[in-house]
């Protein structure tokens, strides 16, 4: 989206294709870039921050065990069981695994607790190239002349269907979500052009 944005404002500065290019290249490295550094620090933050819940957890195990059966006997209490049957739960959940049960159902961690901040950082860097990449090979497929009109219409087309993708996938309602990102993105494109089209004639 950043990249098609950026490519429709250089355009509308009427540049050359190959300025435009470089332009769209340069957002797409710097995009993933900045995605995949900024999900880089978030999820090792988090993953830090698990870790830490988790030690402490294992510590308060270790050295107060009952008042961490009551604890966990009195979630699942909160959660419907009766007193009774929740101390039974929570005794045998852990008499089975006491630190995975408390990360469960007291810290709400689930998984195998590891938080994977490479991957995800990759993984963002991915995703974001993939959708950079359209508007690039537009501009290598499309005149100059009409590369505003192509590559805006393309991206909101792409950001529409992922916009109902992204609904469906929530529940929600797949044209509200589409018109919403469609709109948005309508006007992000509508703005970098505006300040391509001012400063591309202040400039020449
Ligand atoms: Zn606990």
């Amino acid at each position: 989206m950043s990249t098609a944005s950026l490519v429709v404002g250089v355009t509308a500065a009427n540049s050359g294709r190959h300025e435009i290019l470089l332009a769209g290249v340069a957002g797409l490295v710097a995009g993933a870039l900045s995605m995949a550094a900024g999900e880089y620090v978030s999820v090792s933050s988090q993953a830090d921050t698990e870790r830490a819940a988790l030690a402490l957890e294992r510590t308060e195990l270790a050295t107060q065990r009952p008042s961490e059966e009551k604890e966990l006997a009195t979630i699942y209490v909160q959660r419907g069981l009766e007193p009774e049957l929740a101390r039974t739960v929570a005794l045998q959940l852990m008499a089975h695994d006491a630190l995975g049960a408390h990360a469960r159902d007291e810290l709400g961690l689930t998984e195998k607790f590891v938080a994977r901040p490479l991957q995800a950082a990759l993984a963002s860097a991915a995703t974001f190239s993939v959708g950079a990449a359209l508007p690039i090979v537009t501009v290598i497929l499309t005149p100059v002349t009409s590369l505003v009109v192509v590559v805006s219409g393309a991206s909101l087309l792409c950001l529409a269907v992922l916009g109902a993708i992204a609904a469906r996938a929530g529940g929600a309602s797949a044209w509200i979500g589409s018109g919403r990102v469609a709109f948005w993105g309508a006007l992000a494109m509508a703005a970098t052009a505006g300040i391509g089209a001012l400063f591309g004639t202040k400039v020449s």
